[in-house]
């Protein structure tokens, strides 16, 4: 079907192209058509926007009248947009994969989030675009996508930085919303723009405001039916200010923009209430728009299947570079542009996450010509005109179709051999995937044995149980958590996530021991679980017990080498041992794998402070606060170092953004009294101090040694302040070491 086709005009693109191409255009259209002979070649850039967790049928574009997605809405206008468009895996890493190098998960390798990076050998859209001279850049939102799973391939800038945001509560996914990540694209964008030779780019934004938890500002809640839409609604004004941002910039129209979604939400259908287990429409089915006006189209919907294995091999089809034909997706221009009727298109979907996280059998699907085919124990046919929602499984009476779709299945499982590249099995990633681990995505190995071959329809019901306990671990109501754990317990004593979330339960209750028996219980199951021997060697630590600690932590890193918050840890027994010289050298290891991880700097701007290198400890100071703008205490540290390097300007900018930070506390203000003091005004500090007996400040003994105050000491209202702090309530508002122990799980 074609939509506003008559809006579409060659002419208007080669106006809009004469206007605006610089010679480096000139150059690059020149470069592109002699790579491949092709007459006109009017797309410079490429701005590929994935939205993580968001089904097609809650944008306005796909017809849902409640949606606030005027953004996204605009760029089907103005482009086109895929009515039948399917991901090949209900999740996060295996379907980026799949977006990224136009092979399905079989052939990437990439099977799952966290356990699995994507191999070197697989040529990524990215190196295709900078092996032809472009800048290519990525900023994305979630730690399932951080660097170390090796989507970061050609990419000279990969922004997965999300230690500057909010420290997440206990659990969470680290992220970060849309608007921020939009932000920093868009600072790109600009430095981008203001070059003077400015190359082609391609830019890959990534946001994940629909993942659950959806927690949207109650301003943004009450504006949209569910907490689900209002999280879309706010990914859809990154989108938005992207966009607005290449049309200032004056390059939107040479710039292909492709938005698409890595795969969509169940939002309770078929007993599944977010999404990685199940392959039905609800999460497979995705929003896929392209916009271009010189190349494509306005306004069209194209309603052949299509896939997210086919947006690589277009993409490279659009700009005219090579490598589309090794995929195994196609280039859909020609269909787009009615130049081919829509191919015929089997469309492939997989879960191993129902294996992987729980330990059930793995799912995997074709829909073809309306009909859905799915591969597990209880096999599943459904007929997708008469029921999308796929709520009559049809095997019984159509087991024949169902053999013939599994033949074809098998054809592109085969097909995936041919195109096969390793996975890579990355140290690195380790610690991220017992963090994933922890929440449930990852079942250890004797898990899996123990609910081998379980049909996910069967298990769903533990399996959300689980879920539910992790929301409410998210949530930090523990014991209510604990309650589902024991039932799923009751059901499945092998299930190590189980015990691990009960352990955690536990020690959030200060139940050490109750930690330390239901972690022992996970080992016995499954014995190299780092994170769980560095949980227990926190827990020594907070009983005292640092040999114990420093023993655990050491297993920790044995099982997983690349496990930085272990490193720090131990970095931090070293210190409290005092041997500083190894607790330098296990931050300097953590942040030479890691140069975002803040604690590292933390502890080594400690330990320089200590040894009294204040320009190094200023330095390490500094780079904590670049990364965590609201760490209180090493604002507090940065303003000290700057204090004793005889810099009293930037001292009293560090203490004052400290006493910003936190107005409860008396330590920014108590250390902006004695540097007024120490500047020669002892009447005005010994004011400031009298202030400060209200806000808790109780140490007379501060006050009665401290060099800076020797002036303030001699004047008459001396004894008077003395007094007041006296007989001042202590206030608990010391950063304390334990805090940040904890803040390590
Ligand atoms: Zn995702």
């Amino acid at each position: 079907m074609l939509a506003g086709a008559g809006h579409f005009s060659l002419l208007l693109g080669a106006h809009r192209r004469a206007t605006r191409a610089g010679p480096a255009l000139a150059m690059t259209v020149l470069l592109a058509v002699f790579a491949a002979g092709c007459a006109k070649k009017p797309v410079r850039n490429v701005l590929l926007v994935t939205i993580d967790t968001l089904r097609a049928d809650r944008l306005g574009c796909y017809g849902f009248a409640l949606a606030r997605t005027p953004s996204i809405d605009r760029l089907a206008e103005e482009g086109v947009r895929f009515s039948d468009a399917i991901s090949a895996a209900p999740i996060t890493m295996p379907s980026h994969s799949t977006i990224m190098t136009g092979l399905l998960p079989p052939a990437h390798g990439v099977r799952d989030n966290g356990s699995f990076a994507l191999g070197d050998k697989a040529v990524t859209l990215a190196e295709r675009f900078r092996a032809a001279g472009y800048r290519t850049r990525a900023f994305v939102s979630a730690l399932v996508l951080n660097r170390r799973y090796n989507l970061n391939q050609g990419f000279e800038g990969y922004d997965d930085d999300l230690w500057s945001e909010d420290e997440p509560p206990l659990f969470m996914i680290r992220s970060r919303s849309a608007p921020k990540t939009a932000e920093r694209a868009i600072a790109w964008l600009q430095g981008w723009g203001r070059g003077k030779e400015a190359q082609p780019f391609f830019l890959w934004v990534h946001f994940f405001d629909p993942h659950q938890p959806n927690n949207p500002p109650a301003g943004e809640r009450i504006k949209s039916p569910t907490p689900y839409d209002a999280e879309i609604a706010i990914a859809d004004r990154g989108v938005g200010m992207l966009l607005d941002e290449l049309r200032s910039l004056g390059v939107l129209d040479q710039t292909l923009v492709v938005l698409t979604a890595d795969h969509g939400e169940s939002l309770g259908e078929h007993g599944e209430k977010t999404h990685a287990v199940f392959i039905y429409d609800a999460t497979v089915r995705v929003p896929l728009v392209l916009r271009n006006p010189t190349l494509l189209p306005e306004g069209k919907v194209y309603a052949g299947p299509v896939r997210s294995v086919d947006i690589a091999p277009t993409i490279l089809a659009a700009i005219g570079l090579p490598g589309g034909k090794e995929m195994q997706g196609i280039d859909l221009l020609p269909a787009v542009r009615g130049k081919v009727p829509p191919p015929d298109l089997p469309q492939y979907s997989e879960s191993l996450t129902s294996e992987v996280g729980f330990g059930m059998a793995p799912l995997f699907g074709i829909r073809h010509h309306g009909w859905k085919w799915i591969r597990a124990p209880r096999p599943e046919v459904y007929d997708l005109g008469k029921d999308p929602k796929e709520l009559r499984n049809l095997y019984a009476t159509e087991a024949r179709r169902g053999a013939a779709m599994d033949v074809e299945l098998e054809k592109i499982l085969d097909d995936s051999r041919r195109h096969a590249v390793a996975a890579n099995e990355n140290p690195m990633d380790k610690e991220t995937e017992e963090t994933l681990r922890a929440l449930g995505y990852l079942a250890p190995r004797g898990q899996r044995e123990a609910m081998a071959g379980i049909d996910p329809k069967d298990g769903m019901v533990l399996y959300q149980k689980l879920e539910d306990a992790r929301h409410l671990a998210q949530n930090e109501h523990w014991q209510e958590a604990e309650k589902l754990i024991r039932e799923i317990l009751a059901a499945t004593p092998k299930n190590v996530t189980c015990w691990n979330i009960l352990a955690l339960a536990r020690l959030r209750q200060n139940d050490g021991q109750g930690a330390r028996d239901a972690y022992l219980h996970s080992l016995a199951v499954e014995p190299n679980q780092a994170r769980v021997f560095a949980m227990l060697g926190s827990v020594s630590l907070l009983e005292g017990d640092l040999t114990g600690a420093e023993r655990q932590y050491k297993k920790a890193l044995e099982l997983s080498p690349g496990f930085v918050e272990a490193m720090s840890n131990l970095g931090l027994l070293a210190a409290l041992k005092g041997d500083r010289e190894q607790a330098l050298a296990w931050n300097r290891k953590a942040l030479a794998l890691d140069p975002s991880f803040p604690r590292a700097y933390r502890r080594l701007a400690d330990i320089y402070y200590e040894r009294g290198e204040w320009g190094k400890a200023l330095y390490n100071y500094r780079q904590v606060i670049k990364i965590a703008r609201s760490d209180f205490a090493a604002l507090v540290q940065a303003g000290n170092s700057a204090r004793r390097l005889e810099r009293p300007l930037d001292a009293e900018r560090f203490f004052r953004k400290a006493a910003r930070l936190r107005p409860d506390s008396w330590i920014p203000d108590y250390n902006l009294a004695c540097l007024k003091a120490s500047r020669g005004d002892a009447p005005g500090a010994l004011a400031d101090l009298e202030k400060l007996a209200g806000k808790g400040f109780h140490r007379a003994d501060l006050l009665a040694r401290d060099s800076d105050l020797a002036a303030v000491r001699a004047l008459p209202g001396f004894a008077a302040l003395e007094a007041k702090v006296r007989a001042a309530r202590p206030a608990n508002n010391a950063p304390s070491e334990e805090a940040i122990v904890l803040s390590t799980h």
